[in-house]
């Protein structure tokens, strides 16, 4: 199974989940997602170790899992998580390259999760000018790997906060030779929403748009998507939205039930949500 046959599909799948991260027992997972008709999650990876991790977890459910291979930007950001210290260009250029025939010799299908984080950037406390060094190396590892995808017409799914244009720009040479390209868990303003839609990108919808504090995103949402006479998640995907969890992060809130951590069967509350906000009256 390919993104590209999933968006041609009814099916509802989970676009975007740390699936491996999530600590449940993954086989029930998979059928509680298939219970409550999410039939496929892709597994997405944030560095190599991980995506090679993913890889093989992906090869014990090979009807229900589709593996990704990149590398994140928070990467680069001290404080993060993901941050790897003393990563210099020439250990970045090292990794990309592995990267490249991670993805080859294993026939991975969709990069990332890559692209621009300029939010945690932000929040980093370092030196403006150390942080504009940042940024261009984050740029760099993003582009190269958009590269990758283009040379092999592969779909990506892409990370990007408070970074939007840059995106698009480094986007936007090659997206003809790129099959899908989501921007995952969208959060940027109505004009990054139109301009990524003109240039025919995805927007990922995930359990933020249940957020109190998202009312501006589900007026955008639903400026973009009314009218559309949106009926089934195959009319969604038409419109170029995918719904995700990010999982096991970003709980949905409109469930009446306790959860610990977010998992591929939550789609199912995702989608309700999205169809009552965009077809309510
Ligand atoms: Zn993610």
């Amino acid at each position: 199974m390919t993104l590209q046959e999933l968006l041609k599909s009814n099916s509802l799948f989970d676009s975007h989940s740390h699936f491996s991260e999530i600590e449940a027992d993954k086989s029930q997972l998979i059928k509680d997602a298939i219970a409550n008709n999410v039939m496929y999650i892709v597994d997405v990876a944030v560095d190599l170790k991980n995506a090679k991790q993913i890889f093989d977890n992906s090869r014990l459910f090979p009807e229900q899992v589709l593996p990704t291979a990149g590398i994140h930007p928070e990467l680069l950001i001290p404080g993060s998580d993901l941050y790897k210290k003393g990563l210099n260009i020439l250990g970045l250029e090292k990794q990309l390259q592995e990267l490249r025939k991670f993805i080859l010799d294993n026939k991975i299908t969709i990069v990332g999760e890559c692209g621009l984080d300029y939010f945690w950037l932000g929040k980093s406390g370092l030196p403006p000018k150390v942080q504009e060094q940042i940024k261009e190396i984050q740029q760099y590892l993003f582009e190269q790997q958009v590269k990758i995808a283009a040379d092999n017409s592969l779909a990506m799914t892409i990370h990007s906060r408070a970074a939007e244009d840059d995106v698009l720009e480094i986007l936007e040479p090659y997206i003809d030779e790129l099959g899908p390209v989501v921007l995952h868990s969208f959060t940027g303003d109505y004009e990054s929403a139109a301009n990524a839609l003109e240039m025919e990108l995805y927007l990922g919808i995930n359990g933020i748009i249940t957020y109190k504090s998202a009312d501006t995103l589900r007026k955008d949402f639903k400026k973009l998507l009314r009218g559309k006479g949106i009926k089934t998640p195959k009319d969604l995907y038409k419109e170029h939205f995918m719904l995700e969890t990010d999982a096991p992060l970003l709980i949905p809130r409109n469930i009446n039930f306790k959860v610990r951590e977010n998992s591929p069967s939550l789609i199912k509350y995702i989608w309700e949500f999205v169809y009552n906000l965009i077809n309510e009256i």
